[in-house]
C-alpha cells in the first residue's frame, strides 16, 4: 500500500554531523538486559528494530570503565577487544539494513556501585546517589575525583570511543543524563567543587564540553558525537543569564554534539507508565531546546501515532522521533507508517513490564511483543510466522492468550475458530482497562481483534460458552483452552501463604467486581498480590465515592509497582484522592462490620471498620472444559491435539498470558526436534587471536 502523504515528512534523511540517517525514526538508547554475554540475542533484537524502518538504532548504557560497574543490573561494556567483538554483531545487524548504529558510552559516577569490579565509585564530591529501592541500595559512599580523576574520566572516554568506532558504531554518546557521573557534575546538589568544574553553570558544563571534545577527537570527526541529557531539574532551575539553568546549559554546549538526545531526570518520569502519564508528555520540558540549537534534536514520549510524530516535527519541537518502547512494542512501526498500515501498528500500551525486566536482570520482555528478546533465541520473527500448517483448530477463550494464539495460528495457515463466552472479546481486559488510567492497556484486545476481523480463516464467536460436548462437537482438529484464571476470596498469613476462603458477608474479589457487583463502603481492599490490581481496585471504589482503606503485607502500595515506575505515582494517586494505606499488617478476620489486621512482624493486632472487604491475593489457573476434554479417550474425540494456555495454565501478568499464547501458536503441531532454542555465549578475550586481543 501507498505510503499516506501527511507522513513524508517523517521518511526525510537528516544529517548528524559526520553521518546522515536515512529517516526520521530513532531508536534511542534503551536498557534491554542484553549483556555482552548474549551478543546474538542483542543484536538480533537490535537488528530487528533496523529492519523495520528504525534509520538509527542505540545500545543501551554501555560502561565505558571497571569503575562504572551497575552490578546486578543487566548492563554492556566497552573495556576490551572482545566487547567491541560482541558489539560488532550488532553494528553488523543493524547497518544490514541501511540503519546508523548509535553508543550509549557510560558512566555511572556515585550511580553505579561497583557490586562486583569492588572499585569505589566516583564523584563530583562525594555526594552518594541515594537509592530507595531494595536491589539499587548499597552502603557504598562514594570517594571525591580529584583532576587527575577528571583526566583519566576523558581518556577512558576517548579509548572507549576509539573501541566503539572499531565496533562500528556511527554515532557516539555522552551520556549526562539520569543521575550519572557527567549529570552529577551539571547538578549543584552533586558537584561542590571550588576547581574549574564546579560553581557556576559554566564550570559545571566543563566536563561535558571536554567529553564531547574528546569523543569526537578521539575518532577524528569520522563518527557523529551525540549529548543524551536530562533537562527536567535543570529546566526548574532559575538563572542569573537565562531564563532557566537548562537554558543556559544547552546554550553552553549548542554547538559541541551533532545531535542532542533529550530526556527527563528519573526512571518514573522519563519512563512514565501509562496509566498517570500520557503520549508526548516530556515536551513541556524539552521543547525549548530546538530554539537554543541549531544541531538536531531527539527526543521520546511514548509516540506510538503518526500524526503526534509529524506534529512534533512540525511545531519544531523535535527532527527526531525517538522510541525506545514503541520500537519495542513492534520494531516494524515506521515500515508500517511507510506502507500505509498505520491501523497495523503493534501500539504500546505503556505497561512498563519492559522496565521490570531490566529490573529482573533479564532480557527484555513485552507484553504487546511476545517475541521481543526472542528473535535469535526462538527464531521468533515478529512479522513473519513460516506458513506451515493446515487443518483447523478451536481456540476456546478470548482474552489475551487466546487472542495471541488465535492470531499466531492463523498466521500459520490454520483456519481457527475462536469462542468467548462473553458478547465482547477481550477477557480480563474487559475490566481491566476500565480501571482508572489502565485504557490504552486495551490496545492488547484491538490490535488482535483488528488483524483476526480481517482474516479470511478466522471465524470469531463471542457469547458462545462452549462445553466439553460443544467443543467436540465442533469437530477441529486442534484445540486450545484458553480459559483465564479467577482471583480467589482467601486471606494469607503473614509470610503471604494463602490460607483458607473467609466466609463473611460483602467479602469480594477482582472477579466479583467485574461481574459488576455492588459493594458497600466503607470498603477495605486487601492486596497481597503487590502489583496494580489492588492499587487499581482502591482507585476505582474511590472513584465511585466510597471511602477506601488500602491494606498490604508490603512495606508500600503496589509494592511490585517499582519494578514498572508506578509505585511513587500510586501513592501520590492514593493521596490525591484521599485513600488511606496501611502496610504490612495481614487481614486476620472480618465480620461484615470490622476488619482485624495484625502487623505482620510483631502480630500486634488492630481493627477498623468497613462494610465490604476486596481481597486482592491470589488467581488461581486450571480449566474444568480443559479437565472434562483431556479426560476423553483420544480415539473417540480424534482430536489430534489439545492444550491448555495462559492464565488457566499458569496465571500471570497480561505480559505472560500472550506470551504464553503465542508460544503455544507457534509449537503446534510440530515435533519437539524441530523446536530449537539457542543458548548464546560470550566472546571472551582469551578466545581471540593474540594480535587482536592485544589492541
Ligand atoms: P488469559 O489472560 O489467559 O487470556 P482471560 O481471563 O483474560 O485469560 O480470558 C479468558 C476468557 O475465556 C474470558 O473472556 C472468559 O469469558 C472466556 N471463557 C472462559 N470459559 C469459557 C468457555 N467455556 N467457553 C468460552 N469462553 C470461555
Ligand atoms: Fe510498551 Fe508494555 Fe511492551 Fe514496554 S512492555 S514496550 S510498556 S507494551
Amino acid at each position: 500500500m501507498a505510503r499516506n502523504p501527511r507522513y513524508d515528512v517523517l521518511f526525510e534523511p537528516v544529517r548528524i554531523g559526520p553521518k546522515t540517517a536515512p529517516n526520521r525514526f530513532f531508536q534511542v538508547p534503551h536498557a534491554s538486559g542484553m549483556t555482552n554475554a548474549a551478543p546474538h540475542v542483542r543484536a538480533a533484537f537490535r537488528g530487528m528494530k533496523a529492519e523495520g524502518g528504525w534509520g538509527v538504532v542505540c545500545t543501551g548504557a554501555c560502561s565505558i570503565h571497571e569503575s562504572s560497574d551497575d552490578s546486578p543490573f543487566p548492563f554492556a561494556s566497552l573495556w576490551d577487544e572482545a566487547d567491541v567483538r560482541a558489539h560488532a554483531v550488532m553494528t553488523e545487524a543493524v547497518h544490514r539494513h541501511g540503519a546508523l548504529a548509535g553508543v550509549e558510552l557510560w558512566h555511572g559516577g556515585a550511580a553505579a556501585v561497583n557490586r562486583t569490579t569492588r572499585m569505589a565509585p566516583l564523584s563530583p564530591s562525594g555526594v552518594p546517589w541515594m537509592a530507595t529501592h531494595v536491589g539499587f541500595m548499597s552502603s557504598a559512599r562514594p570517594r571525591v575525583m580529584d583532576a587527575g580523576d577528571i583526566r583519566e574520566l576523558i581518556r577512558w572516554h576517548a579509548e572507549a570511543a576509539v573501541r566503539a568506532e572499531r565496533a562500528g558504531f556511527d554515532i557516539l554518546y555522552v551520556y549526562a543524563g539520569m543521575g550519572y557521573l557527567p549529570y552529577q557534575f551539571l547538578m549543584s546538589e552533586y558537584n561542590h567543587r571550588t576547581d574549574a568544574y564546579g560553581g557556576t553553570v559554566r564550570n559545571r558544563v566543563r566536563l561535558v564540553e571536554e567529553l564531547i571534545d574528546a569523543t569526537r577527537e578521539a575518532t577524528h570527526g569520522r563518527c557523529a558525537v551525540a549529548l543524551r541529557i536530562s533537562l527536567q531539574e535543570l529546566r526548574a532551575r532559575a538563572s542569573d543569564i537565562a531564563e532557566t539553568e537548562g537554558h543556559e546549559v544547552i546554550g553552553h554546549l549548542k554547538d559541541a554534539p551533532d545531535l542532542f538526545d533529550v530526556k527527563m531526570d528519573y526512571s518514573a518520569t522519563d519512563c512514565a507508565a501509562s496509566r498517570y502519564t500520557p503520549e508526548g508528555s516530556h515536551e513541556p520540558v524539552v521543547d525549548f531546546v530546538k530554539r537554543c540549537t541549531d544541531k538536531p534534536v531527539v527526543g521520546v514520549g511514548r509516540f506510538t501515532s503518526p500524526d503526534t510524530m509529524v506534529s512534533m516535527v512540525r511545531r519544531g519541537v523535535l527532527d527526531f522521533i525517538g522510541g525506545a518502547r514503541p520500537s519495542i512494542a513492534d520494531p516494524f512501526l515506521p515500515q508500517k507508517i511507510a506502507t500505509g498500515r498505520e491501523e497495523e501498528i503493534r501500539e504500546c500500551i505503556g505497561c512498563n513490564i519492559c522496565i521490570s525486566s531490566w529490573h529482573d536482570g533479564v532480557w527484555v520482555r513485552c507484553t504487546q511483543n511476545p517475541t521481543a528478546g526472542e528473535e535469535w533465541r526462538r527464531g521468533w520473527h515478529p512479522e513473519i510466522v513460516r506458513k506451515d500448517a493446515e487443518g483447523q483448530v478451536l481456540v476456546v477463550g478470548g482474552g489475551p492468550a487466546g487472542m495471541e494464539a488465535a492470531l499466531t495460528l492463523a498466521r500459520r495457515g490454520y483456519r481457527v475458530a475462536l469462542a468467548e463466552a462473553a458478547r465482547e472479546f477481550g477477557g480480563r481486559l474487559r475490566f481491566e482497562s476500565a480501571l482508572p488510567g489502565l485504557k490504552a492497556w486495551n490496545r492488547v484486545a484491538e490490535y488482535r481483534l483488528g488483524r483476526l476481523r480481517q482474516m479470511e480463516n478466522v471465524a470469531l464467536y463471542p457469547e458462545s460458552p462452549l462445553s466439553a460436548d460443544d467443543v467436540l462437537g465442533f469437530g477441529a482438529d486442534h484445540v486450545v483452552v484458553a480459559t483465564g484464571a479467577h482471583w480467589q476470596p482467601v486471606l494469607c498469613n503473614p509470610n503471604e501463604l494463602p490460607g483458607a476462603r473467609l466466609d463473611a458477608p460483602r467479602v469480594y474479589t477482582p472477579d466479583d467486581l467485574a461481574a459488576g457487583v455492588t459493594v458497600e463502603g466503607p470498603v477495605a481492599v486487601f492486596d497481597y498480590d503487590n502489583y496494580y490490581m489492588g492499587s487499581a481496585v482502591a482507585e476505582a471504589l474511590s472513584a465511585q465515592g466510597h471511602a477506601v482503606t488500602y491494606i498490604t503485607t508490603a512495606g508500600a502500595a503496589a509494592a511490585w509497582g517499582f519494578m514498572t515506575n508506578e509505585q511513587p505515582l500510586v501513592h501520590q494517586s492514593f493521596a490525591n484522592r484521599g485513600i488511606g494505606y496501611r502496610t504490612l499488617e495481614v487481614v486476620t478476620g472480618f465480620d461484615g462490620e470490622t476488619l482485624s489486621l495484625a502487623q505482620i512482624f510483631s502480630g500486634a493486632p488492630a481493627q477498623i471498620a468497613a462494610r465490604s472487604l476486596v481481597i486482592v491475593g491470589m488467581r488461581q489457573g486450571g480449566s474444568a472444559l480443559y479437565d472434562a476434554l483431556a479426560a476423553r479417550d483420544p480415539a473417540e474425540t480424534r482430536l489430534r491435539s489439545l492444550h491448555l494456555t495462559g492464565d488457566a495454565n499458569a496465571p500471570g501478568a497480561i505480559a505472560h498470558a500472550v506470551y504464553q499464547g503465542h508460544r503455544t501458536a507457534r509449537e503446534l503441531g510440530l515435533p519437539a526436534a524441530a523446536i530449537q532454542i539457542g543458548r548464546d555465549a560470550p566472546f571472551a578475550l582469551r578466545d581471540l587471536p593474540a594480535a587482536e586481543a592485544a589492541e
